[in-house]
């Protein structure tokens, strides 16, 4: 069914880098062999799943949309892959992103524009926009994201689906194509509340192959979704209601917390006041990491390798300036300087000292309240083309998810509006390993 569909509507929205057709069958069939012949089965038997291309995939094309990986074949699954296969999923095929994630459009893929599909002329969110667009243009109920300042959240805001960032150590990173490692996250993008507790249930847990995993005990995430939410204490940050934030969406956040009281909630206006330091921050970061953590594309190890090189450092040289997209090269050269010896202490080392205020920021006000409520995105998605000659007003979309990948904490989008036919996204923020929360209160708004 999900490849009938994906043949139907995937000219269009080009949400997908490769197929897994064949493979798919064979397991379809198992499946079917093991229906008639035992009697447990995995939490999501059968479901076809969708995964962003920096997670990697045994013997399928894993490219990170990016032209230095094209014909980069893995030679293991990533964990993530792995409880998938344990839980009896289908994996449908690799989904179209912003080149090694960075992007808020997914018009940074080195291969092909994917289309919102509420609107074909509007992107779709990014950098995992070819996993949200999937879900919505029903080509999969199911897909997998990355989310390192808000590529989970974002897309899922812009496509009206439902996207969740897990709290950093939740789910394993082994085998996600590292872009900042101390902030990227996999999480689980789905149509409804439920599917996500289910999909993010199999991900979750302490794995030995990576030590930023967190030995946390993984509760049952769907017997959190009880529908009640009485006396519930929410927090809605002034900053996330403010400048740049569009009437419209401002409304439709408003408009839902009225649905939340009324279900028994509370809410008060509080203050995070280091947000306005959360992009500045973030930027420095995830760049300085990415520049250490691309360095491993060297022509050498993976992927491409230039034709017309005199010598090694020539082709380093050539591998990379021919391999690698503007934004990327963009992200390498702002973490390079910023790491540098003589500026390290001027920019790295200060973002730091920033990102901890920020932290403190959420502990402050998770002291009182149950979750925190704002918009996931300053307006609903843009058009093609309409952002991509400036990169800081492409920057400033994520203003609102960035701060929560700093901190640490889990945070959800869900849909909650249109404007314009186009829809608008809810974020719910939770306290560090607190995904039931975040799933109650969506769950019950929905
Ligand atoms: N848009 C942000 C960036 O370009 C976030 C990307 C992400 O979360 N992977 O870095």
């Amino acid at each position: 069914e999900s490849f009938k569909r994906i043949h139907e509507v995937d000219e269009k929205v080009q949400a997908f880098l490769t197929l897994n057709e064949e493979q798919a069958r064979t397991k379809a069939k198992e499946l079917d062999e093991k229906l008639a012949t035992e009697k447990e089965f995995g939490l999501l038997f059968g479901m076809p799943i969708g995964i962003k291309d920096n997670i990697v995939t045994k013997g399928l094309r894993t490219t990170c949309a990016s032209k230095i990986l094209y014909n980069f074949d893995p030679i293991y699954d990533a964990t993530v892959v792995e409880r998938l296969h344990q839980a009896d999923a289908v994996t449908i095929g690799k989904l179209n992103m912003d080149e090694f994630a960075m992007g808020s459009s997914t018009e940074n893929s080195g291969f092909q524009l994917t289309r919102n599909p509420w609107d074909l002329e509007r992107v779709p969110g990014g950098s995992s926009g070819g996993s949200a667009a999937a879900v919505a243009a029903g080509e999969v109920p199911f897909a997998l994201g990355s989310d390192t300042g808000g590529s989970i959240r974002q897309p899922a805001a812009f496509c009206g689906v439902v996207g969740l960032k897990p709290t950093y150590g939740r789910v394993s990173r082994y085998g996600l194509v590292a872009f900042a490692s101390s902030l990227d996250q996999i999480g689980p993008i789905t149509r409804n509340v439920e599917d996500n507790a289910y999909l993010l249930q199999v991900i979750s847990g302490v794995d030995p192959m990576d030590s930023t995993s967190a030995n946390v005990d993984v509760p049952d995430y769907v017997s959190a979704l009880t529908g009640d939410i009485q006396g519930l204490k929410i927090a809605v940050p002034k900053e996330y209601l403010g400048e740049g934030v569009s009437e419209e969406v401002r409304q439709s956040v408003l408009d839902a917390l009225k649905v939340l009281e009324g279900l028994g909630a509370t809410w008060e206006e509080v203050s995070l006041p280091h947000s306005k330091y959360a992009l500045a921050t973030y930027y420095l970061l995830a760049s300085s990491e990415a520049s250490a953590n691309l360095a491993r594309f060297d022509g050498v190890r993976y992927g491409y390798r230039t034709d017309n090189a005199k010598n090694l450092i020539d082709m380093y040289k050539q591998t990379r300036s021919e391999g690698f997209g503007n934004e990327v090269k963009r992200r390498i050269m702002l973490g390079t300087f910023a790491l540098s010896s003589g500026h390290y202490d001027a920019y790295y080392k200060k973002a730091q000292k920033v990102r901890t205020l920020i932290k403190q920021d959420f502990e402050n006000v998770f002291e009182k309240y149950d979750v925190i409520i704002g918009p996931t995105t300053p307006t609903p998605a843009f058009k093609i083309g309409e952002k991509t000659s400036d990169p800081l007003t492409m920057y400033a979309n994520d203003i609102l998810t960035i701060p929560v990948n700093l901190a640490g904490v889990p945070g959800i989008s869900i849909p909650c509006g249109f404007v314009n036919g186009l829809p608008v996204g809810l974020q719910i923020i939770g306290k560090h390993f607190d995904e039931s929360t975040i799933y109650r209160v969506a769950h019950a708004f929905e």
